[in-house]
């Protein structure tokens, strides 16, 4: 994490970039820049020691104009309530461009998941879920996994859930195991539908995707689906890093074997296919056709922008890039294809998961993938349309501008209340 930008003025930030280009009033904007609501509650576990411990959480429920909140629930000993809020804007803004009948959400507990046992975690899962019952529902909000979250959270949040309610609900959440009533295709839909959003910017930009160089920051399940699937299309990933550090080789590594080495060993550092050791600024700043951020926020500030040597940015992690990096990388002819569209496929698997549970009727992976090729190409597509038409510098505030204008349109056309 290169610089301290703080992720709910960056999203202020690209919205008044975006509105200056909108015939939308001032005080419509101004809602839109605002979450609705946020719940901050602190929650307190028994240790398996005996002793009690308090952890701070959050919900942000941003705006639910175009349909239920929806968004993930992040463990992170930097969960803040400016992120979240940020992180629930983001989501608004994310099912907008990917025109999915859903709001923005966000939640997350301020912890280090590492350090507690798999019965802690279960006890704070759960009391979180207790928390979150009023505000949550398959109508209402829609959690799902972010950040150190999983099927095994969501499967704890929803058994909490149905207790509570006495119901069986399984939409309440998504990102669910297969069993309890999650989708084909969720687990790599994210990497999915940011090596669709490149290969769609580097068609645009009339550059060869077979044999590109492919550069990866995080190799969790975003990033490391990301890196198999682009590998898969003929590029060659030549680095990855985590959060212990990065390796490269210019030939390109086998992102599956990589996968499983930091399976074993919890880093990809020290993988037999590396031929060089680097650090994770080497990896932002190394001269690739494609850098996928795959981590957390701000990984590249203006300073490390002006060594950034990569000609696509495909952003699977939200908001990667501070505002001013954004515009250093601007001035560079960086073609950026922004968060809410690159890592949206998360999200649009969830809503298809959440279709299926509500219609308890299952798709194969074949239909999955499908349809959320269909709806990342669309939503490019849009991008496209409107950064040509405004003849905008920067592909992030063209999404922000077809987002933005779903969102107003949505509550003008209900009018407000009371
Ligand atoms: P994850 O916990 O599975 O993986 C995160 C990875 O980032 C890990 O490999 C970790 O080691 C690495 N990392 C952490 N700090 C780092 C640092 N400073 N430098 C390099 N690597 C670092 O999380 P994820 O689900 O893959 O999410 C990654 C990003 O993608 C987040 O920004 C998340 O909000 C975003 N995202 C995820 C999904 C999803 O469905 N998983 C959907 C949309 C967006």
């Amino acid at each position: 994490m290169s610089d301290e930008a703080n992720p709910f003025e960056s999203l202020q930030s690209q919205i008044d970039d975006a509105a200056a280009y909108l015939d939308i009033g001032d005080d419509v904007i101004e809602r839109l820049k605002h979450p609705e609501r946020v719940l901050e509650t602190n929650l307190t576990i028994e240790r398996d020691d005996g002793n009690l411990e308090r952890f701070e959480a959050f919900r942000s429920q941003f705006n639910g104009d175009r349909g239920p909140y929806k968004g993930g629930i992040r463990y992170h000993p930097q969960v803040s309530r400016d992120e979240v809020k940020a992180l629930s804007g983001w989501m608004t803004y994310k099912t907008a461009i990917v025109d999915i009948p859903l709001g923005g959400g966000k939640g997350g507990i301020v912890i280090d998941p590492d350090d507690y046992s798999e019965a802690e975690l279960e006890r704070l899962t759960r009391s979180f879920a207790k928390e979150l019952r009023p505000l949550i529902g398959e109508d209402r909000d829609v959690p799902a996994p972010d950040v150190n979250t999983g099927q095994r959270e969501m499967n704890w949040i929803k058994d909490t859930y149905e207790n509570l309610e006495n119901t069986t609900e399984p939409g309440v959440i998504t990102g669910k195991a297969l069993d309890s009533g999650g989708s084909e295709g969720r687990v790599e839909a994210t990497g999915r539908s940011t090596v669709i959003a490149a290969r769609e910017a580097f068609d645009y930009l009339d550059k060869d995707l077979e044999g590109a160089t492919v550069a990866v920051q995080g190799y969790g399940n975003a990033g490391w689906i990301a890196a198999k699937l682009i590998d898969e299309m003929g590029a060659t990933v030549v680095a990855v890093s985590d959060s212990s550090g990065g390796i490269y080789n210019a030939d390109g590594f086998d992102p599956v074997a990589a996968k499983e080495y930091k399976n074993e060993t919890g880093s990809v550092v020290g993988f037999a296919g590396s031929e060089a050791e680097l650090t994770n600024d080497d990896v932002l700043t190394l001269d690739v056709d494609l850098l996928i951020p795959a981590a957390l926020e701000n990984a590249i500030d203006a300073d490390l922008a002006e060594a950034v040597e990569a000609d696509v940015i495909s952003e699977a992690a939200n908001g990667p890039l501070t505002p001013a990096a954004d515009e250093v990388l601007e001035g560079k002819d960086v073609f950026v294809v922004p968060d809410i569209l690159a890592n949206a496929g998360g999200v649009t698997v969830s809503y298809f998961e959440w279709v299926q549970n509500r219609q308890r009727f299952y798709w194969d992976e074949e239909r999955v993938n499908e349809e959320l090729e269909a709806i990342i190409v669309d939503a490019f597509d849009a991008l496209v349309e409107t950064y040509e038409r405004h003849d905008l510098e920067n592909p992030r505030t063209a999404a922000y501008v077809v987002a933005i204008q779903r969102v107003a349109d949505a509550f003008e056309e209900a009018g407000s209340w009371p």
